[in-house]
């Protein structure tokens, strides 16, 4: 596979672009969002460029695995362990950053207004 040398968290894995980590783990890293919604909104990507969270399980279930664990270390952390984890697919959805990412959002009583 060839290296999305152009993609965004890419480079915040490979520490060629700053970004404040807040947490890591073998195959997933964490950081802030650079737009929070919430109190708390922290990203957690796989190490590894899968597009979307679907491809991410089909390929490598314990990096999604990683990714989920990490997420609830970061809320526990920061948010008592209370948090919404969002998984944007597909542009209509709000995706944006086609290396997967989960968004998680915490810190306050959060509303449900997700379309
Ligand atoms: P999505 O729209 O689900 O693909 O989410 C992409 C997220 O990446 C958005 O919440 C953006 O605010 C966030 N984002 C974009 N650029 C950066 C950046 N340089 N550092 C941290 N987060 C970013
Ligand atoms: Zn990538």
């Amino acid at each position: 596979m060839s290296l999305p040398i152009e993609c965004l968290f890419c480079k915040f894995v490979a520490g060629t672009l700053p970004t404040e980590i807040v947490g890591q783990n073998e195959r997933a890293i964490a950081f802030r969002d650079i737009n929070p919604q919430a109190p708390v909104h922290v990203l957690v990507v796989p190490r590894e460029h899968y597009a979307d969270v679907a491809t991410l399980a089909a390929a490598s279930p314990e990096a999604l695995a990683d990714v989920i664990a990490l997420a609830q270390e970061v809320a526990l952390n920061e948010a008592d362990g209370e948090y919404r984890l969002i998984f944007n697919s597909g542009p209509l959805a709000g995706q944006s950053v086609f290396h997967v990412h989960g968004h998680v959002l915490g810190g306050k009583k959060l509303g449900w207004n997700p379309a």
